[in-house]
């Protein structure tokens, strides 16, 4: 995939990215409580996993934005496509599947069990 294609790619996928945070953000249901009027006790179980269920979604949009973003400042700098680790090219079938993804498979899955 030339950087071209890459670039608009990723450009593509961080304004749904974008979309998702603010779509996400506008469902919290703790800014919401902020407007409504007191809640039923009974219902903060519920308010509280849907809480957690936001800040969960957020903070993985936010995680991806950041690949997406790091992988459009290796573009500018002309290492994108190289595995950050071992700096061999990362096939063109991951990057087509995954054109934020910063290493090669080999590399992730050994950081991925390090984690
Ligand atoms: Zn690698």
């Amino acid at each position: 995939m030339d950087t071209a294609t890459a670039r608009a790619r990723l450009e593509e996928i961080r304004g749904q990215i974008d979309r998702s945070i603010l779509v996400l953000q506008g469902e919290h249901p703790s800014r919401r409580a902020a407007v409504d009027s007191p809640q039923d006790p009974a219902d903060a179980g519920t308010t509280l996993s849907e809480t957690d269920r936001t800040e969960a979604a957020l903070a993985a949009v936010q995680t991806q934005r950041r690949l997406v973003m790091d992988a459009l400042v290796r573009i500018e700098r002309g290492s994108y496509g190289l595995c950050a680790d071992c700096a061999k090219p990362i096939p063109e079938g991951r990057l087509d599947a995954r054109p934020e993804a910063a290493r090669c498979v080999a590399c992730q899955s050994k950081r991925d069990r390090r984690h």
